[in-house]
């Protein structure tokens, strides 16, 4: 028997460390104009029986993996001998393995459900997956999934306290913004009140929430709007996590056709750095904790729990922009390069100065240069 499992393309960096649980392929949206993850790809559901199996076929390598690791006196731990003895007689592909295996080095404590909104499954059948879940892996803690906001603005109270009630712990939904001229720009598909909606249900579910705001997604146009107004919807949500996402745009995107076409002008690193302190100075009293866990942002830094952490995110960025223009550069072009992770690893350094000359005159501006850059992190 194979017990191989279907894996989908991505995850959030803060699911590194989960097992990937595929229940839908692909995105029933898929008309966000800054998204290319999933376009030109169709999407389908899975069967019941087909994700189930999935579950089984991590269970059964899990398994295998823990028998070979005990015969081999390592109590549970995974070796490469280990591997070989467990997948002996298993036609599985080794891939798998590794995957199981990986899991378990890190405890096995956390899932993430596979696509862009596995909460568009039917509730009962969601809730079925859930529960065969933790009936296969007891000691799973937390079960995070995508969402969009339209989708579970339109579940009902009861549906979401019964997923929560299954096991679903954790929901990540892309607000990228909380105003509705950029919202419609970007073909989002949801309303402000409809993110204010399906966040504040989310909440009363229970579950931890991230929301994601794009710092830059209006633009030099709407950019006030874009911090001022998404402030306004997530201190209406207060949710558990906000992440930032700091805007690119990616070839083939939608978003690219529209700057090519001079209707939507990119903010600079220094105007996004100026949105996000005008965002965080005007989110209400909330508890949430602000993470800017990508590589997209330029200040790594600008982290913290809200209400407190606030003075210490505005220091940050003052810091940042009350340093030379020319040192600023230095600082984005060495961020860039990965040889900055911190506002304070800042040096000035030789190496980086060759490439921001260079960068400068191929490009014309270390802004126009980071856009080339940035293409290739996604
Ligand atoms: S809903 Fe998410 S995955 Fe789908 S197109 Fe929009 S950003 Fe991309």
């Amino acid at each position: 028997m194979n017990n191989s499992f279907e894996i989908g393309p991505i995850r959030p960096p803060s699911e590194a460390y989960s097992i990937l649980l595929r229940i839908t392929r692909n995105c029933p949206w898929n008309r966000c104009a800054f998204c290319s993850t999933y376009r030109d790809q169709k999407f389908s559901r899975r069967t019941v029986d087909e994700i189930k199996a999935d579950i089984d076929g991590m269970h059964s390598i899990a398994l295998r993996l823990s028998e070979a690791s005990v015969r081999q006196g390592l109590d549970g731990r995974v070796s490469e001998e280990v591997l070989t003895e467990a997948r002996a007689d298993d036609p599985t592909p080794e891939s798998y393995y590794r995957q199981v295996a990986f899991w378990m080095q890190y405890g096995m404590r956390t899932a993430f459900l596979q696509d862009a909104n596995s909460l568009i499954m039917n509730t009962q059948d969601l809730v079925e997956i859930l529960r065969h879940l933790k009936a296969r892996f007891p000691f799973i803690e937390r079960v995070t999934s995508y969402a969009r906001a339209k989708t579970v603005s339109k579940k009902s109270p009861e549906e979401l306290s019964e997923l929560r009630a299954a096991g679903l712990t954790r929901l990540h939904i892309g607000m990228e913004s909380g105003c509705d001229g950029v919202l419609e720009l970007i073909s989002k598909g949801v309303t402000a009140e409809e993110h204010i909606l399906a966040g504040r249900k989310a909440m009363d579910a229970g579950f931890d929430l991230s929301e994601y705001y794009m710092p830059g997604l209006g633009g030099e146009s709407f950019s006030r709007e874009n911090a001022l107004e998404s402030a306004r919807v997530l201190s209406a949500i207060n949710p558990t996590f906000i992440r930032l996402r700091s805007t690119v745009p990616l070839p083939g995107t939608p978003l690219a056709d529209i700057m090519a076409a001079g209707e939507w002008v990119p903010l600079s690193e220094d105007g996004k750095v100026r949105e996000i302190r005008l965002f965080v100075e005007n989110l209400g009293d909330i508890t949430s904790t602000i993470k800017s866990d990508h590589m997209m942002n330029l200040l790594e830094d600008v982290e913290g729990s809200m209400p407190a952490g606030r003075g210490r995110i505005l220091s940050v960025i003052d810091r940042y922009l009350g340093m030379s223009a020319d040192d600023r550069e230095s600082f984005i072009i060495g961020r860039r390069l990965g040889l900055y992770r911190l506002l304070s690893d800042f040096g000035r350094d030789g190496q980086v100065e060759a490439v921001k000359r260079e960068l400068k005159s191929r490009f014309g501006s270390v802004d126009a240069a980071v856009m080339e850059l940035l293409k290739n992190y996604i």
